[in-house]
């Protein structure tokens, strides 16, 4: 473990803790497994201790140990059960920037080797397949074989003016692939000068953040960057909230990027996409990454009001104090049972609006509340804004 992965102001912010305990009220992880040591202001006290113990003249001053392995393995025990939802950043009266703090953390303990070997699996995906579940990546655009009317060149132009990025969760899971099936066909109908990267779309790079591997992400990027250049595009658009906040933060500036939720908005405003009514009560879900994240909180929620016949009611918490779905940081991986009490929570709230359907504009988040629901039998319809879009588009 080394105190170089932190930037100054990351130092001076973990001694900046006043043990408030705010972001332990708001922390899903906490609330999931009814366990403190998984909230934030636990962390910060762990991680001002290994720093200081890892400094000599505080090992002088206050005779401290350096931890040992096994110490560090129980500290990375609770940092690495946490969605990376940023509540507790929102709520941090003295301005910590939790998220990144994560980040740094958990690249520290990679560097020290005390990390959850599901990590391994992560880096050896994305070296191999450069996707994050391990599939071969030439089969990243087959879903388009299940578009009855696609046209010869499967979406793969060699030139276009904008790239749907699909993103590793849509690209190869069955039940998400019904999100790009429904942009494709709206962005055709719509006249979008589009294509896809298909087998040279690579991860972005975003599961490398909260593995703790950032270096190696950028190959990834500098690999993407070069594809959407060979096609010429000006614009790419994501309906991934992970992949959107990885090319806002960590891309070269060189394209105008946008949230599928914006995107679908601008479409409908200038007339683009006919939309017929439809009789539906909805709830809508903020993914973390873009609203607490991007604070796209009304691009959404336009696109659902554009819509005649739906009705939009809140969820107690929501905008950025929405409560993560339990799908982010790689929790599912690490510890799915605590993933799926996050998400238990996430649904109770979601009944309690008496919506009919909640939606969200996020890939993962459609999927790890679908898997709650079918799994727990419980009758509420979870779609991504495009596929709300795409019934009122098919009438
Ligand atoms: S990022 Fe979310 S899950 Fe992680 S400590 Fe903060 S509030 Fe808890
Ligand atoms: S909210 Fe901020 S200041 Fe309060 S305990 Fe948590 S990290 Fe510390």
């Amino acid at each position: 473990m080394a105190n170089r992965n932190y930037r100054i102001k990351q130092l001076l912010q973990i001694q900046a803790c006043t043990n408030c305990q705010a972001c332990a009220e708001v922390c899903p992880a906490v609330a999931g497994n009814l366990e403190g040591n998984l909230s934030a202001v636990y962390r910060m006290k762990g991680i001002s201790r290994i720093l200081k113990a890892r400094t000599w003249l505080w090992r002088k001053l206050i005779r401290v140990k350096e931890p040992t392995r096994e110490e560090l393995r129980a500290f990375s025990d609770t940092v690495f059960r946490c969605t990376l939802c940023g509540s507790c950043q929102e709520v941090c009266p003295v301005g910590i920037e939790l998220k990144e703090l994560w980040h740094s953390v958990r690249r520290d303990l990679v560097d020290s080797d005390a990390y959850p070997g599901k990590i391994n699996i992560i880096r050896e995906n994305l070296k191999e397949n450069h996707n994050v579940f391990g599939e071969d990546n030439e089969e990243r655009a087959d879903w388009v074989e299940d578009i009855p009317d696609a046209p010869s060149h499967g979406y793969l132009r060699k030139q276009a003016e904008v790239i749907y990025f699909t993103g590793c969760v849509a690209a190869f899971f069955p039940m998400a692939q019904r999100i790009p099936i429904a942009l494709a066909e709206i962005f055709d109908a719509a006249k979008v000068d589009f294509t896809l990267l298909g087998e040279d779309e690579w991860c972005c790079g975003f599961p490398l953040l909260g593995a703790g591997l950032r270096d190696l992400a950028g190959e990834l990027m500098n690999h993407n960057v070069h594809a959407v250049r060979e096609k010429g595009a000006q614009k790419v658009v994501f309906a991934c909230p992970s992949c959107y906040q990885m090319w806002q933060e960590y891309y070269p500036r060189e394209f105008e990027i946008a949230h599928v939720s914006e995107f679908l908005n601008e479409l409908i405003k200038s007339n683009r996409i006919p939309l017929q009514a439809i009789d539906l009560t909805v709830t809508y879900h903020d993914p973390c990454d873009l609203g607490r994240g991007r604070r796209i909180f009304e691009a959404p929620r336009e696109v659902i009001r554009s819509i005649p016949g739906v009705k939009l009611v809140e969820l107690s918490r929501n905008r950025e104090n929405c409560q993560c779905c339990g799908g982010g940081g790689n929790l599912e991986m690490i510890d799915a049972e605590l993933s799926a009490k996050i998400a238990k929570q996430k649904i109770e709230e979601i009944l309690a609006t008496g919506a009919q359907a909640v939606v969200t504009s996020c890939q993962q988040c459609v999927r790890i509340m679908t898997t709650y629901t079918k799994r727990n039998k419980i009758p509420i319809e979870v779609m991504d804004i495009s596929q709300l879009v795409y019934r009122a588009f098919k009438g």
